[in-house]
């Protein structure tokens, strides 16, 4: 029986290991993914430390899986060997629940997350459901679309969808993995964007991602700053500080939102904020393989690319640690099989 190489966790806290596996073989409604590169993400410890209610062990993390289609399972329609393909953090949907007919599949009861209710792509390769696989632009490099397929998505969709116009103001709270992405796609987006972080040495950064203003947390308070172009239409905070998302929503414009994406904690919000100026606060999930697939054609049309680290796949409890240790400024990536 042929094999391949995975990473494993056989136990919550437990180390990630390399093992030798039998290649798994895609049942109906999947696809066999050989995967190229993966990129290691925050939410990879709900794996390897354990976290996500009713995991099962081993489990091979790994939701930023970017390679090709290998294999074709039966009654899958649409995809064939070859193509380029990869598949985030929603794991698949069924599209017979409610939520589902209601059109709103991220939120799928029976919903699958890669990487936690089925092995992921530390690996050289990973069974998915059709449903959970988005389409690559030809020639987007994998160690460059991988990034995409969480941070990269999270950060797009929840921009598009935030209800802020061309031109608007609009904050990216954090420079860091999803910041340094939310920052290119907010100027390509054609909105006034203006970085948000602590120091002025990042401010060189920010703008070379294309924001067109830089306000320094620690020197300056970046609602008055915000208040003073108008107010923002939308900040997204892509910070897990409840305290720094706390201090930017007072430099939210009249009708302006608080897209919250990085997961902080607690928040405290002035409901006065709020009434007073129809202001309103939201989360937004990720999204789904179509709105990854619109994500990727986008950030190759318009040039988005994710800062990466790379690592082989051999390394990959090296690169986890310095992922999680925060020495890693943007994303770290594996490479796989090459
Ligand atoms: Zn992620
Ligand atoms: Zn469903």
């Amino acid at each position: 029986m042929a094999t391949m190489r995975a990473v494993q966790v056989s136990r919550p806290g437990g180390p990630l290991e390399m093992v030798e596996r039998p290649i798994p073989e895609p049942g109906a409604g999947s696809l066999r993914i050989k995967v190229r590169a993966c990129g290691i993400c925050h939410s990879d410890a709900l794996t390897k430390e354990g976290g996500w209610p009713g995991m099962q062990y081993p489990r091979v993390p790994g939701h930023e899986v970017a390679g090709t289609i290998d294999a074709v399972g039966p009654g899958v329609v649409g995809w064939e060997e070859g193509q380029p393909a990869g598949v985030g953090w929603n794991g698949g949907y069924d599209g017979r629940c409610d939520h589902c007919r209601r059109g709103d599949f991220f939120a799928c009861v029976t919903g699958q997350v890669t990487g936690i209710t089925y092995d992921g792509g530390y690996a050289e390769y990973l069974i998915a459901p059709a449903s959970a696989v988005a389409r690559m632009p030809a020639g987007l490099d994998p160690i460059e679309a991988a990034p995409l397929m969480c941070a990269g998505l999270t950060t797009f969709n929840a921009l598009r969808n935030s209800g802020a116009r061309p031109g608007d103001v609009v904050a990216v709270l954090g420079l860091g993995g999803l910041g340094h992405l939310a920052v290119q796609y907010a100027a390509r987006m054609g909105f006034h964007t203006i970085g948000i972080a602590r120091g002025k040495d990042k401010e060189p950064h920010a703008r070379r991602l294309g924001a067109a203003g830089y306000i320094d947390s620690q020197a300056q308070d970046p609602a008055a700053e915000l208040q003073k172009l108008g107010g923002a239409a939308v900040i997204l905070a892509t910070a897990t500080s409840g305290e720094a998302i706390g201090a930017v929503q007072g430099g939210l414009a009249i009708n302006g939102t608080l897209m919250i994406v990085g997961a902080a904690p607690s928040l405290q919000v002035s409901p006065v904020l709020l009434l007073s100026g129809r202001r309103s606060i939201k989360g937004w999930y990720s999204g789904t393989s179509i709105d990854t697939q619109e994500t990727l054609t986008f950030s190759a049309t318009t040039g988005v690319r994710s800062m990466n680290e790379t690592f082989p796949f051999e390394r990959a409890s090296e690169a986890y640690e310095r992922m999680m240790s925060g020495k890693a400024r943007f994303r770290v990536v594996l490479t796989v099989g090459r």
